[in-house]
């Protein structure tokens, strides 16, 4: 039967353990291992100690088919991972003789002496196949286990790491194996937080055998993942991919990695015909940002404002200057004018219109920071609200505003 292979990501040395380095090595491979159609069980990393090192590789090859492991493949005292990975699984370390021809030819072909410490990259784990390294002078190896795990061992340079993969582990990965992904379906979600999803959806997983539920934030956004074997029975997979589309109802914006809020505004715009003004006050041109980087934007997108004076929003939006004098610039009433004054004026068929505190200083005990009113204004009239964000800071304020108000705009298209 068809199954999902697992993989393990294993990363070398002190410096990612005290924070020095980044482990970027891990990041890369586990997307890359996702992107191949492996299942990525775990990742660990290892300080630079050979019992940890062993340890942690046995770990890794009893939990999956494939572990990627990356540094501790160089010239120095600090670079264990060969000799723990022969401890790890019972062999011995021998000089590797076409590792050595690999050492000494790079060092040959830059012109250069080998320094003595350079033969220890050719110590090797007795049995282990030698993988070429075109960047650098440290050769990579591969190992199998009695019980059938493949072991890859890279180097930690993170382009000479990425070219191994891409050169060498992964063509072999491809051709060696039978990879089956898992089924993945993806929703995007805007007006509901990460507790109340898993209120809603906890139980799709026992109510569809074998689906499991992930949740993802990138806030404002929310992000709900299916996940399951690709033996899954069609009719359950499909059942609980209808069933979570249908609870979240209107809250859910894209079923797309590659569709974002300003992509699906502006597909249901052209669906209609209808073309998008703005007036930006505390967003600074934030929604504009969002619409123009979408390709084809020009086909709905007609123009945004930016009028952060009162000055700017009477003179170019028509907003009366006594609504300002009386209420301030951050009110519901002058953020209907804005979006129907940038309506008006450009011609179109819809209106956004934000004008809010963004911080950190300017709040008051009745307009604290983060209070933000959005309207949108279109052929069916205008709706305004007024938001409560709980951010204080001043990127996370105009951020979310700019989201939930393209959402705003994005829910009475669908009215419409
Ligand atoms: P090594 O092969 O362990 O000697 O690593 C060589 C260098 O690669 C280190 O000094 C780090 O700068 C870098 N490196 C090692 N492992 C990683 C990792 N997981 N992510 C990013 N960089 C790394
Ligand atoms: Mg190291």
């Amino acid at each position: 039967m068809r199954r999902t292979l697992r993989a393990f990501v294993v990363s070398q040395g002190e410096e990612l353990l005290t924070g020095q380095t980044v482990d970027t090595n891990s990041n890369f491979l586990c997307g890359a291992l996702t992107d191949l159609g492996f299942r990525v069980v775990g990742g660990a990393t290892a300080p630079d100690r050979d019992d940890a090192i062993a340890q942690t590789l046995r770990n890794a090859a009893e939990r999956a088919d494939v572990v990627i492991c990356t540094g501790g493949l160089g010239p120095t005292a600090d670079d264990l991972t060969a000799n723990a990975a022969a401890a790890a699984f019972g062999r011995e370390v021998e000089l590797n003789r076409e590792a050595l021809a690999q050492v000494e030819a790079r060092y040959a072909s830059a012109g250069r002496q080998m320094a003595p410490a350079n033969r220890r990259q050719a110590l090797l784990p007795a049995g282990c196949e030698v993988l070429p390294n075109v960047r650098g002078t440290a050769p990579g190896f591969a190992l199998r286990t009695e019980a059938g795990a493949r072991l890859y061992f890279l180097p930690g340079v993170p382009p000479e790491m990425k070219a191994m993969w891409r050169d060498v582990v992964l063509p072999r990965l491809r051709e060696e194996l039978t990879l089956s992904p898992p089924r993945r379906h993806l929703f995007r979600v805007l007006g509901r937080g990460e507790s109340q999803l898993q209120d809603l959806l906890g139980d799709v997983p026992d109510a569809f055998g074998g689906v499991e539920l992930g949740f993802r934030t990138r806030m404002p956004e929310n992000q709900v993942k299916l996940v399951a074997e690709p033996s899954i029975d069609e009719v359950a997979w499909c059942g609980a991919i209808a069933e979570v589309r249908e609870r979240l109802g209107r809250d859910l914006f894209s079923e797309d990695e590659g569709v974002g809020l300003a992509g699906r505004v502006g597909e249901l715009l052209v669906e209609r015909g209808h073309r998008l003004a703005l007036a930006e006050s505390c967003t600074g041109g934030w929604i504009a940002h969002l619409c123009v980087s979408e390709p084809g934007s020009s086909r709905w997108l007609e123009r945004g404002f930016v009028t952060y004076s009162n000055a700017s929003k009477v003179a170019e939006l028509g907003v009366s200057q006594a609504t300002l004098d009386e209420l301030g610039a951050v009110a519901e009433p002058v953020a209907t004018e804005m979006a129907e004054g940038c309506r008006r004026v450009a011609g179109a068929d819809w209106g956004v219109g934000v004008t809010g505190i963004a911080g950190p200083t300017g709040g008051t005990p009745d307009k604290p920071v983060g209070t933000v009113c959005v309207a949108v204004a279109g052929p069916a009239g205008t709706r305004v609200k007024t938001l409560r964000l709980p951010a204080r800071d001043r990127t996370t304020v105009r951020r979310f505003s700019a989201h939930i108000a393209l959402d705003m705009l994005r829910r009475q298209l669908l009215r419409t």
